[in-house]
Order: C-alpha cells, then structure tokens, then sequence
C-alpha cells in the first residue's frame, strides 16, 4: 500500500466520521434536489436534518432498482444536466434500463476506489494492464480503465472479444495485470492451452482484478494455476457507481469496503430488519459523496455478509464476503434463510457427487420439508446401500452446520435429474399444493 495508504489505514474513529459527515450531506443533498427522495423521506417520516450517528441511517426508506427504473432517465440525478460528464447504464434485461450519472468529482472518486485494488496487489506504473472488460455503457470497462490509470500503470484498452488477439496481446506486450470477467479469463487461458500456448510459462501476468460476476474459490484456484497469477475479486453495480466498491486483498479474505465511499448494512431480505456483523442476507448500500447519482439505502439484492474483525493486511476498512447469489434465488425454510449457492459450496466438498441437484420443498404436519436431490457422480458405487445411506447422512450433517436447518438427503443416478436449455431448475416448491 502506498498512494492511498493514509485512507486505507485510518483509525475506525476517523473512517465512522467521515462516514457521518458523508451520511449527512447526501440525505440533505437527496432531499434537497432530488423530488423523489424527497417524497419518499417524507412518507417514510425520515428527517434527514437529525442524523447523529451512523445507525440513524436505519430510519431511511429503502430505494430499489423498480425505483430507479420508474425515474429513468434523468429523475434521479441530483445535479444540473451540465455537470453531468458521464453517463452509464445497466443492461437493462427487462427492457428500462437504470443509470448512473457522474460529476468530474464522482469520476475520480470512481477512479481512486478503482485504483485500490492495485494498492492491494502491489501493482503500479511499473505494469502493463490489459482490460478486456467491455468498454461502453457497461460500467465494467470504464472503471478498470480509470482506475488503471490512477495506479500509473500502462493501459491496454483492448476490450472484450477476439480472444486469439489477446493471447497474442498478452504474451507479446509482456501484460502483468489482467482485468476483465472470471469466466472470460478463464476463456483466455483455455483458448490460448487449446492453441498450444502455456500461459503459465508464456505470459507474465501477476494479478487478476476479476469482477462482475460471482465465482467460487475453486474457479478461482484453477483459474491461478491455468494464468500463474494472484486472482482478486472486485465488486460494484452500476446503481452505486460501478466496480470499485468493495474490492479484495492479496489475502484472498473477503473484499474491503471502501468505506468513505460507502455505507453498507446487511439485512434479511424477507423483514428489512439489519442483521448483525457475520449473518447473511442482503447488501444495501448509500453512497457518501456522490453528486450526480447520490443512494440512500439502495437494495442491491446481492447476498453477503459483514466479516467481523481485522484483516492481516492492515487496511481498516471493513470487509464483506464474496458474494453469495441473489435475493431473487432465496428459500425460506422454516423461518431460516437459505440460498442455494451455500448448498452448491457444501455440495463442492463432497468428491462422490456431481454439481446436479434439485431442492424439494413440500410440507408435513404444517412445517416445511427441504429434500436435496444429488446425482451421484459415474464412479461412485451407487448400488452399494450402505455407501450411498453413509454419504447421504455426511452431505446432511454438513449441510445443517452450514444452513442451520435440516434438509434430507436423497442420492440419485448420474443424469437422472432433468437438464433443461436454459437456467437449471433447482427449485421445485410444492408447498403451496400440500395446503389445499
Ligand atoms: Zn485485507
């Protein structure tokens, strides 16, 4: 850490008021020049003249993406169209799409938390970057180039797409850092191994700074052994200003907040009530000095949790753990929440199963029953009864350390489970028929 050490490593007294100084003058600012806000603070009897601390941001209402969606175009921007400088979009699956509007001030803001994942990889004007994020609307491309340039690193802005080209781009230009999406890195570096290229041996890459979509811990090692680099995860969404809100360290340990950006809480997703440090649930983020597209308590309907307690790197900002899925994908079995990517890591442990599984939900004497339907892998000996009776009983009581909640275990034949072409269906709530 060097160019923003004396932030990374403030006192938690210094980074709470900086947070409370932040908090208060974007409730104003919301309130003040943005009729929506207004509105809302309003109905919901939210007084954004008497904050004292940090949890009266609890007060607040929530705002959510049908939220932005509702004000689009420019419904949400707090400044003068002519401040605007830049404007960025979301995809937009569902046909409006939400935007983000920056100030020359929210674009360095933008830029310096960017930059901090290269503070935590040691990397700086000594390397070559390579983003092959793709530029435009998507926030994705943009951050990793703003940011890249605030480390003082040589940019390659070459995009996504045409991997052949990158290849060649990555082991001729002597690239050490690598930014674009995991899965397209590991594109890359089965691309280049089909092409008889090592990119162990062949390219010099140092760090990954990969975001924009989740991935497990195994992905991730694999993707370290294929590139023969540290890989760092980066989070942000376009509704908060981009990547660049919580951004990992080379302790590979959860991903540091940048905490006089951002106020984050965790909450359960079903009652709204905030959820102590540790617990899972929803992220639900205010920004602290945004002009142009300033949120108080956005639901970004991402799962994580705060990771209580110091990382070994030394930077004070608090972490959140890597994401977890959506809300939109969250069970609720007898009153606890349960997502099925927690399923799907404890499901990673066990050798004799494949990643195939469907969850059953139904009901028995009014309380819920969760049965977990596994495909056995091809070389598991699935005839064996006592085997398969052994392994369901371990799945279980992994299962229920990890969910706290009972769910049965019923081991199935390798391909027995329906594929469909689209998005697996994982889910099958019968619930609702057992009532009638
Ligand atoms: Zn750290």
């Amino acid at each position: 850490m060097s160019r923003q050490a004396d932030v990374l490593t403030m006192p938690r007294e210094k980074i709470e008021q900086v947070q409370l100084e932040g908090l208060r003058k974007t409730a104003v600012h919301c309130y003040e020049d943005i009729p929506f806000y207004h509105k809302s603070f309003d109905e919901a009897g939210f007084d954004p003249y008497s904050i004292k601390s940090l949890d009266d941001v609890r007060r607040a209402p929530f705002v959510t993406k049908q939220d932005l969606r509702d004000n689009y175009p420019y419904g949400l921007v707090g400044v003068d169209r002519k401040d605007v400088r830049e404007v960025h979009m979301s995809s937009g699956t569902t046909g409006v799409a939400t935007v983000a509007a920056y100030t020359e001030h929210d674009l360095k803001a933008w830029s310096e938390c960017f930059e901090r994942a290269f503070e935590f990889a040691g990397a700086g004007p000594e390397d070559v970057c390579q983003i092959c994020y793709g530029y435009g609307l998507f926030t994705g491309g943009l951050g990793a180039h703003y940011g890249s340039l605030q480390s003082g690193a040589t940019v390659i802005p070459i995009s996504a797409g045409n991997t052949e080209r990158q290849i060649r781009v990555l082991r001729e230009m002597g690239s050490t850092v690598l930014e674009c999406t995991p899965s397209y890195a590991m594109h890359i570096a089965d691309t280049a191994l089909a092409m008889g290229v090592d990119p162990a041996k062949e390219f010099h890459l140092k760090v990954g700074i990969h975001g924009a979509e989740a991935f497990s811990d195994n992905f991730r090692r694999e993707l370290e052994r294929k590139l023969n680099y540290k890989v760092l995860d980066i989070y942000g969404l376009t509704q908060t200003g981009g990547p660049g809100l919580a951004v990992e360290c080379l302790e590979q340990n959860g991903l540091h907040i940048a905490e006089d950006h951002f106020l984050c809480e965790v909450i359960d997703p079903a009652t709204g009530e905030v959820l102590p440090d540790g617990e899972w649930g929803e992220l639900v983020v205010t920004t602290l000095d945004r002009q142009a597209s300033p949120v108080v308590r956005y639901r970004t309907r991402d799962i994580t949790r705060i990771l209580p307690g110091e990382c070994a790197c030394g930077c004070t900002h608090r972490r959140i753990d890597r994401l977890q899925g959506r809300t939109d994908d969250m069970l609720i079995i007898r009153g606890v929440n349960v997502f099925p990517s927690q399923i799907e890591n404890v499901m990673k442990t066990f050798d004799e199963v494949s990643s195939w599984y469907q969850i059953e939900l139904t009901t028995k004497n009014y309380l819920d029953v969760a049965t977990l339907k596994v495909e056995a892998n091809p070389d598991f000996d699935i005839d064996s009864t006592g085997a398969i009776e052994e392994l369901q009983r371990r799945i279980q009581a992994a299962l229920k350390t990890a969910l706290s909640v009972g769910i049965r275990v019923r081991l199935v034949e390798p391909m027995s489970i329906q594929r469909s072409e689209g998005k697996a269906k994982r889910i099958v709530d019968l619930r609702g028929e057992n009532l009638k």
